[in-house]
């Protein structure tokens, strides 16, 4: 950040007494501003043996396969995001949220939460988030064109537990991708 949302004037990076790292703080008023981590939640939306699946319509990674998801607003809880999010992106309800999969991805300061849950009915449609929106058997997910790390490992955990019928909680880290793979 550049400028002091109060007062306007410049900010600049320093340690605040007591603290252990540097924060912006406002040059005049001395406001500090501290960056945490955002939220995205979302959730696997089920019809019968089926999940339904986004194409997105906008940019990171426009044109590759995602399940809904977004970033948490003020005022909402985590369950109520991620029902949200799927219908904004994909004109479905959802119902019975379960906790699923949660994703540390240090290197981008997100927090991925992601639910498993049941359509209410298989209503669905395109949006302007999303170019296409599709319910999918295991074999027609497009696992090479899984536009986030997050919902390919969700997917993939996904299948794999639905074939012994217990899907517990996992706490996952997603890395940062080395160079030289
Ligand atoms: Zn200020």
């Amino acid at each position: 950040m550049n400028y002091c949302s109060h007062c306007g004037t410049s900010v600049a990076q320093h340690i605040p007494e007591g603290d252990d790292r540097l924060r912006y703080i406002c040059r005049a008023c001395g406001r500090i501003y501290y960056q945490n981590p955002k939220m995205v939640v979302g959730c696997i939306p089920r019809w019968e043996n089926k999940v339904l699946m986004c194409r997105r319509n906008i940019e990171p990674q426009k044109g590759k396969w995602t399940l809904p998801a977004g970033y948490l607003e003020n005022g909402e809880t985590v369950m109520q995001g991620a029902c949200r999010e799927t219908l904004e992106e994909a004109g479905a309800v959802v119902a019975d949220l379960r906790p699923y999969l949660l994703f540390d991805i240090v290197h981008v300061n997100q927090i991925y939460l992601m639910f498993r849950a049941r359509m209410q009915a298989p209503d669905f449609k395109a949006t302007p988030e999303s170019a296409e929106v599709v319910l999918m058997r295991q074999e027609e997910i497009p696992w090479d064109e899984i536009a986030f790390r997050a919902i390919e490992s969700t997917l993939r955990h996904y299948f794999e537990d639905r074939a012994s019928g217990r899907f517990p909680f996992r706490i996952q880290q997603i890395q940062k991708k080395s160079p030289l793979r």
